[in-house]
């Protein structure tokens, strides 16, 4: 080791790449190849390159015929390359003096690049080059480029994974026939195809991630994700959780209070969730529907069944609009039926808050917010958590508050809805129920688009909407990079809307009210004593005042999708025909296009979000916090969706025969990094 170099900086390096063993070197797999079991003819190599746009790189050979360095328009390094078919230029912006050794004139080079038609002709900028004899072998397989970090070459690189390669191949778990009739190769034939592919095959082919080879690679990447979350569903089952085995008196007599009936879906999904319950493992259940298709009242149906069975139940909410609204809906529902309902927020002090937390202690429901994981608040008798809207919260927080009963039921509820492929990966260690279904008598929204110039005619819409007694919301611009802006522009909106509109009454709402003013802003609105409500998104979830029938949403081209899609979902909750406008500022950017284009197009959250999957990739979408596992490195799920459901069941198999033949494909493609999913 050269002195000055500490040790440790390669394994440091390694790490930084996320390899620390020898499983993590042979996973670490190419980018692309590029060919240079080939020497394409100089001239061969210009022709093409002036047929097409894109050629991808070529490799030459030939001799140094010039070698100069240029000072305009800046120093630079031109060579001329000759073989007995023509000429070509390289030129290097930036070199070293061994590199201009290396291309002295006479000198025998190998260069590999891509040519593009520059000022002076074809030329190739930076290409690999080294110098060769005339009759040094070309390589037999074709050359992989890896996803490397500063300081590391490929060529460093290349040659610990090469050695990695040469130790004892890793055992192949799935049966021949299984792999024959699915045509997939064995995982170390597919490994050592992927890391050098024989002279011959395609590189350009083999990017897209089709090839066999890599379809098994994929396959056992998912197989690592399903087998792991699907033994976090099972070790679950081996936990005792209270079962929940009432009746069914206090649900009915829920239904039979309500001014409307259950709807089909309502009905099947708590059927589920009913069984759940009764069962002495602790249910983990995701709720899945679209904004307005009735979620909190398949909660409630939940909490019946949990408090008549003698135990308590908690509601968990990510604001404090929410979770008041929350509380008042429920109080209105399971009150008459003698449950005891509690509140806990964040802003409740003194002598009311040990009132408060004394009460939670024993009381039927508890509603809130984060204030119902803080410390000092205690359930004597916790079998069911509910959490609403919870893709807002982390894996910690919806912990914290099972960790305050003794493996208490969960339920959670989420309006973003996942699509199919996405829940069939990182969703797997749950259950999942779907209200595909909206309760009857809802008007579709109708969307508008509106470019911002256009405010006057918007306004004039507003006056006729609350001239007819509707109510309207009205968004102000997302500032994402400062809250004192958004605060300001939050005012601003307030004191000109208020100006433009001196017959109406119009409120505001932000996030830097104090928690009794929100709530009494909201109340005010949602008793009709408010036209106009101007709103930061403090309102994007949850929010149900049936008689707001248009919303208004400034710079609408700056939201998520799924924030439009919940922000929209606040109107058509009632009888009124209900619109959405989305004043947007020009110019657009091709994203910001593509969601408005979506979002105007469509009204269903499902195909929302396969849309915004699509437009986003997993990883935005999805975030490693919501299952704690690490995001998939080389499978698509739309493109893989076949493999996902093959992955599911093999894992199944895997998992019921051979459990020993399971644990080393988890390990190899997560190491240390599941710990998350324990809980
Ligand atoms: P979300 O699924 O978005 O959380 P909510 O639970 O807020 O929806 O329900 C939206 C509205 O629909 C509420 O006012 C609720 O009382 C009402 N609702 C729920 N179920 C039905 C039903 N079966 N028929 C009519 N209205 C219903
Ligand atoms: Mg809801």
């Amino acid at each position: 080791m050269s002195p000055g170099k500490k040790p440790g900086a390669l394994a440091e390096k390694l790490e930084r790449l996320g390899i620390t063993r020898r499983e993590d070197l042979l996973l670490h797999l190419p980018l692309r190849h590029e060919d240079e079991t080939r020497v394409t003819p100089v001239a061969t190599a210009l022709s093409a390159a002036l047929s097409a746009d894109e050629t991808g790189s070529v490799q030459l050979q030939g001799a140094i015929i010039d070698s100069q360095i240029q000072f305009r328009p800046r120093r630079q390094l031109i060579v001329r390359l000759a073989d007995v078919s023509g000429a070509i230029t390289l030129r290097f912006l930036s070199f070293y003096p061994n590199q201009m050794a290396a291309l002295a004139v006479g000198n025998q080079v190998r260069c590999v690049g891509e040519i593009r038609q520059g000022y002076f002709g074809a030329e190739m900028v930076h290409p690999r080059f080294r110098v060769v004899l005339p009759d040094t072998p070309l390589p037999e397989t074709l050359t992989p480029v890896y996803p490397t970090t500063a300081g590391l070459t490929q060529s460093a690189l290349s040659k610990l994974i090469d050695k990695a390669l040469s130790e004892a191949p890793l055992d192949e778990t799935l049966e021949a026939e299984f792999l024959a009739k699915a045509r997939l190769p064995t995982l170390w034939d597919a490994l050592l195809f992927l890391h050098h592919p024989p002279a011959g095959s395609d590189a350009h082919a083999l990017v897209d991630r089709q090839h066999p080879a890599w379809r098994r690679v994929k396959l056992d990447e998912l197989l690592a994700q399903q087998i792991s979350l699907r033994r976090a569903y099972r070790a679950r089952r081996e936990i005792g959780a209270p079962r929940l085995a009432a009746r069914g008196a206090l649900a009915a007599a829920l239904v039979r209070r309500l001014p409307f009936s259950l709807t089909h879906a309502q009905c099947l999904v708590f059927t589920e969730i009913s069984a759940d319950l009764n069962a002495p493992y602790p249910m983990q259940r995701l709720l899945q529907g679209d904004v307005g298709a009735g979620k909190t009242l398949v909660a409630a149906l939940a909490i019946c069944q949990t408090v008549e069975s003698g135990w308590q139940a908690a509601f968990m909410a990510p604001t404090e609009i929410l979770a008041e609204q929350h509380y008042l809906k429920l109080v209105d529902w399971l009150e008459p039926l003698g449950v005891e309902v509690v509140r806990l927020l964040g802003n409740q002090k003194g002598r009311a808050r040990a009132a408060r937390l004394a009460a939670a202690r024993t009381a039927g429901l508890i509603v809130g917010t984060h204030a119902l994981i803080q410390e000092g608040v205690d359930y004597e008798r916790l079998a069911l958590v509910v959490i609403d809207e919870q893709h807002r919260f982390g894996v910690q927080q919806r912990l914290a508050l099972c960790r305050k009963g003794r493996a208490p039921h969960q339920l959670m509820m989420s309006a973003t809805p996942i699509p199919r492929t996405l829940a069939m990966s990182y969703c797997a260690d749950l259950d999942v129920s779907v209200l595909d279904e909206l309760p009857p008598g809802r008007t579709p929204i109708r969307t508008r688009l509106a470019r911002d110039g256009r405010r006057e005619e918007v306004m004039a819409y507003v006056r006729k909407k609350v001239a007819a007694g509707q109510q309207v919301y009205w968004v102000c611009p997302l500032i994402e990079e400062s809250e004192t802006l958004q605060l300001k522009t939050a005012l601003e909106t307030h004191a000109w809307l208020a100006e433009a509109l001196p017959e109406l009454c119009v409120g505001l709402v932000h996030g830097r009210l104090k928690s009794a003013e929100k709530q009494a802003v909201m109340a005010e609105f949602a008793a009709g004593k408010m036209d106009l409500l101007v709103a930061t998104t403090v309102i994007e979830v949850g929010v149900d005042v049936p008689n707001a029938s248009l919303m208004v949403i400034e710079h609408a081209e700056r939201f998520g999708l799924a924030q439009l899609h919940q922000l929209r979902g606040r109107v058509g909750r009632g009888a009124h025909e209900s619109s959405c406008v989305l004043l947007y500022a020009e110019p657009l950017s091709p994203t910001a296009r593509a969601r408005l284009k979506i979002i105007f197009e469509n009204n269903d959250g499902f195909e929302i979000a396969r849309q915004d999957l699509k437009l986003r990739g997993p990883g935005e979408f999805i975030g490693s916090r919501q299952s704690g596992l690490p995001l998939l490195r080389y499978a698509d799920l739309e493109a893989d969706a076949d493999l996902v459901e093959t992955a599911r069941a093999l894992a199944e198999i895997l998992l019921t025969r051979f459990p020993e033949k399971a644990n080393p494909i988890r390990k190899r493609w997560l190491g240390e990094k599941e710990a998350l999913l324990k809980a």
